[in-house]
């Protein structure tokens, strides 16, 4: 038998039809290109939303249309993100970052008919055009001021004389909650990017996990500055979480040094924020370096690679945020865990707690998690037994883009990690599995030397890779970035890891770099280091 209950469509365009009702005077604060601050509120935006929605349906964007994005965290990014998804539409962001080729194969593989693109990716859009044949209309997002006098992109439009020619009398349509929503690819480091295709009803079942009390803990209350990029897994969700909740949502543009977040933060009197580990990085450097901190910030969201517990430590004790340390893909919408203490974590002391911290959390609602052998055989959840990490869920991805090679293992997606499950179900990431070091067939985490490595008051940054070796097969090489000013060398380094790491772990190089290779995301190339240091132990003695 069948519940008797209405079986109305989870859709994008609920959350702004919903912002723009109840909320509709609340405050969205833009960073535009220029630097300028930007303000307005959700009952404009939702306008302004319809009418570019009608704008786009003018030249043809049609139900099941992808459009693309090559833009910063951005007022009409946001107005974007509601007008394509809601209108029946793809919205496909994507990482300016990427190496052009790699842009044009994205665009090319979506068969993207819009793009929309910032001031900035003006070089960037001429650049692919000629390689993505598909594009047919180009809408630069800003006034007529900022208008190249000539360009060779085909049908080259300015984003606001769009909106000025089109009415806001557009009406949202009603579908199936399973229609796609959105498009964000994978970063590829191995092989080509994967498209993952996330739907209406993922949208929003993943908003309302990132809305809850132990993970972003949104209300109307709340004034959120999400620094993750919007083209980096739809912003972890923020802008449709934001709409939801009636946040103040603040988008802070290009300017994402420590110095601009601050200013940002204090000015709008931000409560809560998301971003990956370097982002807090320079946040904490700048705090540090000119002795202040975050008069109104209570919490943030870190994810994306691991978070140092030294930085958490940081963050929590001199400057007063919580840091709840979750763990996503961008084949999990990405929210996979939640990264808040339980009430036995209570009695702990502030060291403990950050401890416990810097593990990846636990499973939100909505998401199981296992750990498998390589025969795919379920490990204890003892802390201790580490496997890859399979997850399932109704915002997993089920397959990739144009059905490319299945994801799934029986139901399961294989997330490439490798984890351990304590007894109250905290994950921890030890490693990918195509960094875990193996020395002598036993596995050495990098990530947990990092962590080590970091705690030392001259390290500012570290990364682990595993070389090759002729007896071990693999050891750990380290390479650390240290603080302006402080000077360290390798003995000291493994004098004070001795205590930390046990004592086969202990890197058989150290190598001090001006700084880490960083992707297109902000994580740590490691196939770079490897590429560049994977022989240098190859003389050591067998
Ligand atoms: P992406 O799809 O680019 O967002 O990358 C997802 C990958 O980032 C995961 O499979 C993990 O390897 C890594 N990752 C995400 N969050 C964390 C975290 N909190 N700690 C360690 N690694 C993480």
């Amino acid at each position: 038998m069948f519940g008797s209950m209405m079986d109305r469509p989870l859709l994008v365009s609920s959350l702004l039809e919903h912002a723009e009702r109840q909320f509709g005077g609340t405050e969205i604060v833009s960073r535009e290109t220029s630097g300028a601050l930007h303000r307005y509120t959700f009952r404009e935006a939702a306008s302004r939303s319809r009418r570019l929605a009608r704008a786009l349906a003018k030249v043809g964007v049609a139900h099941g249309s992808r459009v693309a994005t090559l833009a910063w965290n951005n007022h009409r990014h946001l107005e974007a993100y509601f007008a394509v998804s809601g209108s029946g539409a793809v919205l496909h962001t994507c990482n300016p970052r990427l190496h052009p080729e790699q842009l044009a194969y994205i665009l090319n593989h979506a068969e993207d008919e819009v793009l929309l693109f910032d001031t900035t990716f003006l070089p960037l859009a001429e650049a692919i055009a000629a390689l993505c044949q598909n594009i047919r209309h180009y809408v630069l997002l800003g006034g007529r001021e900022v208008m190249p006098d000539s360009s060779p992109l085909p049908n080259l439009a300015c984003y606001e004389d769009l909106l000025a020619d089109s009415d806001d009398d557009f009406v949202w349509p009603e579908f199936d909650e399973r229609t796609a929503s959105s498009l964000c690819y994978t970063s590829g480091t191995t092989g080509n990017p994967k498209g993952v295709l996330y739907s209406h009803r993922s949208t929003i079942l993943h908003s309302l996990a990132l809305s809850l009390p132990d993970t972003l803990s949104l209300s109307a209350h709340d004034c959120v500055l999400p620094v993750v990029p919007m083209f980096h897994v739809n912003a972890w969700g923020i802008p449709y979480a934001a709409a939801m909740n009636g946040c103040k949502l603040v988008l802070p543009g290009p300017q994402l040094d420590g110095a601009s977040l601050f200013e940002l933060m204090e000015r709008e009197d931000v409560t809560c924020s998301a971003g990956v580990p370097t982002i807090w990085l320079g946040l904490a450097q700048h705090m540090e370096k000119n002795n202040v901190k975050p008069s109104t910030m209570k919490r943030t969201v870190v994810g994306g690679s691991a978070m140092p517990e030294a930085l958490i430590r940081t963050f929590s004790e001199r400057f007063g945020v919580e840091v709840r340390h979750a763990w996503g893909m961008t084949e999990t919408s990405p929210l996979g865990t939640q990264g808040s203490l339980l009430p036995k974590h209570a009695d702990l002391c502030a060291a403990q707690q950050c401890a416990q911290r810097a593990k990846q959390g636990r499973p939100v609602f909505g998401v199981e998690m296992r750990i498998v052998d390589a025969d795919g055989k379920e490990l204890p959840r003892d802390g201790k037994a580490m496997g890859e990490l399979m997850v399932r869920g109704p915002w997993i991805v089920a397959e990739y883009f144009k059905g490319e090679k299945p994801a799934l293992r029986d139901g399961w997606f294989p997330t490439g990690d490798i984890a351990t499950i304590d007894t109250d179900g905290y994950m921890q990431i030890t490693d990918r599995v195509k960094d875990v070091i193996k020395s002598g067939g036993e596995w050495i985490s990098s990530i947990d030397l990092e962590n080590a490595a970091t705690g030392h008051p001259a390290v500012l940054m570290a990364a682990v890779i595993g070389a090759s070796h002729p007896k071990w097969d693999e050891r750990p090489v380290m390479f650390l970035v240290t603080k302006p000013g402080h000077v360290v060398d390798k003995a000291e380094i493994l004098a004070y890891l001795g205590d930390k790491v046990a004592k086969w772990w202990l890197p058989d190089a150290v190598i001090f770099l001006d700084g880490l290779p960083l992707g297109a995301t902000g994580k740590v190339q490691k196939m770079d280091l490897r590429r560049q240091y994977g022989d240098v132990l190859r003389g050591a003695a067998a």
